[in-house]
């Protein structure tokens, strides 16, 4: 999947994360890739995982939610398994625990989201780009052997609407006899090696849609093209797009396991976007932040600072996990003072004395107090870090060349680390002026 592959052996967690992550280069993307179990594959599932990534990585930009999904064809629509389905649209939707019932509640639960701009445009390259469609050879070069489980099943069967799942008694339990005139007619696929990609509304919901007469009502009010599971809690946390290889179509017929090849297939996909994505657009992208993945990215770092420090103590960390530390509290410091410039700029005097003018009330200061309140408490936090691994450098800096035979335990280097802390505690301290100046600059609008 990635151009190059990097160790995840140390980095630094957000409180609590235990995902376990890959990290790789995809063109001149970084990117940070998580494998859910397929044993639970339901919605709280992907929004957990979502919600502790962007605890450890603060600065991932979106999240692509790949995986499989089911087809809802129609006469516009010739969607088949083994397509892919780019969400452009997600619209959320809870179902009761009568899954399998043809009268099963399916409801709408929320406002319907798009996946970011920046990412649509890129769908478009894609899908007007030099080859419109990506062939099927290029899934074969991922494939391990000829009876790779990922290989592309040839059996496709859609049946009639109005024939839908009997249970044991089916058509789709017989081994091998089908009925013909059960299945729907459908036109003869010209270029059959080709990937068809397709663009449109995709249904998210709790549990697998499995009833054809809820999925045509459905895609016939709401448009859907594709149902699926997961991304309508994901992007509560951060902009994603959901990008579907179909395995089935969402009637509750059994058909050959189609989950391997679709889910390559929409993996491939999610690689030739990111090749369409252009840096600078992605810079554009905001960085989306909620104050609990703040506070748990900050904390993981500075109780790792201290731990950090007491092995220090003990004399058993190695300079490289010394160094390792300081610079993820470095780039915290960076991202916080990101995050409190935006406060700021709402913050300065002129543009809180507007706000008062145009009275949009002391409500608005207050939230932004709260809110850099909460930072100020994160920032000190960070300080206390800073300084107790500060204190363990200083003393290794002090130890005798002669004691040590390793490079890494040499006191030169150590007293370099030590010079960076140095420079990373003043300018955490600068910071904490300017929080402790607008705080006392907002609080003067707050009522007593
Ligand atoms: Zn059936």
């Amino acid at each position: 999947m990635f151009d190059e592959t990097y160790s995840s052996d140390h980095i630094t967690r957000g409180e609590n994360d235990t995902n376990r992550y890959e990290l790789g280069r995809i063109g001149e993307h970084y990117v940070v890739m998580n494998y859910p179990s397929a044993v639970t594959r339901d919605e709280n599932r992907a929004t957990k995982i979502a919600t502790d990534m962007k605890s450890t990585f603060m600065s991932i930009r979106f999240i692509l939610l790949v995986g499989v999904g089911s087809a809802a064809p129609c006469m516009t629509n010739d969607i088949r398994l083994g397509d892919v389905v780019f969400g452009l649209e997600v619209l959320p939707y809870k179902q009761g625990a009568v899954a399998d019932s043809e009268n099963g509640p399916y409801v709408r639960s929320g406002v319907a989201k798009q996946p970011p701009e920046e990412l649509r445009g890129a769908i478009t390259l894609l899908k007007t780009g030099d080859r419109s469609n990506i062939q099927l050879e290029e899934v074969t070069d991922h494939l391990s052997s000829p009876t790779d489980a990922a290989q592309r099943p040839s059996q496709d069967n859609l049946y009639l609407p109005d024939y839908p799942c009997r249970g044991e008694e089916c058509d789709c339990g017989r081994p091998q006899l089908h009925d013909a005139r059960l299945l729907m007619e459908r036109n003869f696929r010209r270029h059959i090696n080709h990937i068809m990609i397709h663009e449109g509304v995709v249904g998210s919901a709790d549990q697998p849609m499995r009833s054809v007469t809820k999925r045509i009502e459905l895609s016939q009010r709401d448009k859907i093209i594709c149902f699926e599971t997961g991304t309508a809690g994901v992007m509560d946390i951060c902009p994603c797009l959901t990008i579907r290889g179909i395995s089935d179509y969402a009637d509750g017929h059994k058909i050959v396991d189609w989950k391997p090849y679709a889910s390559l297939v929409a993996a491939i996909c999610a690689r030739k976007l990111l090749g369409r994505l252009q840096l600078p657009e992605v810079r554009e992208l905001d960085l989306p932040s909620k104050p609990s993945q703040v506070a748990r990215w900050m904390q993981g770092a500075t109780h790792k600072a201290h731990s950090t420090a007491s092995r220090l103590r003990r004399s058993d960390c190695k300079l490289r996990a010394a160094e390792q530390i300081v610079n993820a509290l470095r780039e915290r410091r960076y991202i916080l003072a990101d995050i409190i410039d935006l406060d700021l700029l709402k913050m300065d005097k002129d543009s809180l004395r507007k706000a008062m003018e145009r009275d949009l009330g002391q409500n608005d200061t207050k939230v932004i107090y709260d809110r850099m309140k909460s930072l100020e408490v994160l920032q000190l936090d960070l300080i206390k870090g800073l300084d107790a691994l500060e204190r363990q450098l200083h003393k290794q800096t002090r130890r005798r060349p002669m004691l040590h035979h390793r490079e890494s335990d040499d006191p030169r280097e150590w007293k370099k680390l030590r010079d960076q802390l140095d420079v990373e505690l003043a300018l955490a301290g600068k910071l904490s002026e300017r929080i402790h100046k607008c705080l006392s600059t907002t609080r003067r609008f707050l009522p007593p």
